[in-house]
C-alpha cells in the first residue's frame, strides 16, 4: 500500500489489546484529526470488551483507563471505527482521517465524574507522542461531540481541555499563539447569527434548524465554555469563538 508502518508506541505503560474492528485508510489519506471520546459505559473493562467484540463493529486506536493504563487496540495506520457520521471542517469521513482515543468514564448516562489526574497525564503523554508522528493542527483536536453535536456529548464538560492546551494540545484562548479574551468583552451584546457563522469557521457542520443551532452551541460550550452549557448564545461565547476562529489557518 506504500504507507509507512507505524512504529511501536514509545509510552512505557502501553498494553497491546488488539481489536478486529478496523479497515484500511484510503490511499494517501492524511492522518490529521484527533477525536477524544469518553467510553460512557459502567466500567473500563466493559468498554474494552465492546471495542474488541466483532459483533459491535466499533473500536478506537486507544483506550485509557482511569488508572492511567493505555491500551492500544488498532494500529494508527489503520482506520478504526470510532467517529461515525459527522463533519469537522472540510472532513465528512472522520474515521478515515483520524486517530480516536476512548477515555474511560461512565459518562452522562452512568454517573459522569471528573477524569482522574493520572488518567489525564496518560492522555497528554499519548497525545504528545501522536503529535510527533502525525501533523495534526490544533484546530483538528476535537471532542466527539464537536463533529457529531446532534447525537454525541462526549467527552463532556468535565474534560480538562484547558489543561491539554497548556501542554500544547488543541486550541484554547491564551495558549500557544491563540489570543487572550480581552476583559470586558463578555459584556458585549450577543449576536447569535454572528456566533453561528463563527462556529462554521471553527469547524462545526452547518446548522439548518434552531435545534441544530442549539446543539452546536452546547457542543461548543462543553469544549470551550464549560461552566455554562445552557445552549444560549451570550457575549462570552462570541468572544471565545472569535478568538478561536481567528487562530485557524487553513
Ligand atoms: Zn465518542
Amino acid at each position: 500500500m506504500g504507507e509507512k508502518i507505524t512504529k511501536t508506541r514509545s509510552a512505557g505503560n502501553m498494553i497491546s489489546h488488539p481489536s478486529p474492528n478496523f479497515g484500511d485508510r484510503p490511499d494517501g489519506c492524511p492522518i490529521d484529526i484527533l477525536v477524544l471520546h469518553y467510553t460512557g459505559m459502567q466500567s473500563g473493562a466493559d468498554a474494552l470488551e465492546r471495542l474488541c467484540d466483532p459483533e459491535s463493529s466499533v473500536s478506537s486506536h486507544y483506550l485509557i483507563e482511569e488508572d492511567g493504563r493505555i491500551f492500544q487496540l488498532v494500529d494508527e495506520g489503520k482506520r478504526a471505527w470510532h467517529a461515525g457520521l459527522g463533519i469537522w471542517q472540510d472532513c465528512s469521513d472522520v474515521n478515515s482521517n483520524s486517530i480516536g482515543i476512548e477515555i474511560v468514564n461512565p459518562g452522562h448516562e452512568y454517573g459522569y465524574r471528573p477524569f482522574p489526574e493520572i488518567q489525564i497525564k496518560s492522555v497528554i503523554d499519548l497525545t504528545q507522542d501522536i503529535l510527533k508522528r502525525h501533523e495534526i493542527p490544533a484546530s483538528r483536536i476535537i471532542a466527539h461531540s464537536d463533529m457529531a453535536p446532534d447525537r454525541k456529548e462526549d467527552p463532556g464538560e468535565l474534560f480538562p481541555w484547558q489543561q491539554l492546551a497548556e501542554h500544547g494540545i488543541g486550541l484554547w484562548p491564551g495558549c500557544h499563539g491563540v489570543a487572550e479574551i480581552s476583559s470586558g468583552i463578555s459584556g458585549t451584546a450577543a449576536s447569535p447569527d454572528e456566533f453561528y457563522r463563527l462556529l462554521e469557521a471553527i469547524g462545526y457542520g452547518p446548522a439548518d434548524s434552531d435545534e441544530d443551532k442549539a446543539k452546536r452551541t452546547i457542543a461548543f460550550q462543553r469544549h470551550w465554555r464549560q461552566n455554562d452549557i445552557s445552549g444560549d448564545v451570550d457575549g462570552e461565547c462570541i468572544a471565545i469563538a472569535k478568538v478561536l476562529a481567528s487562530a485557524i489557518i487553513r
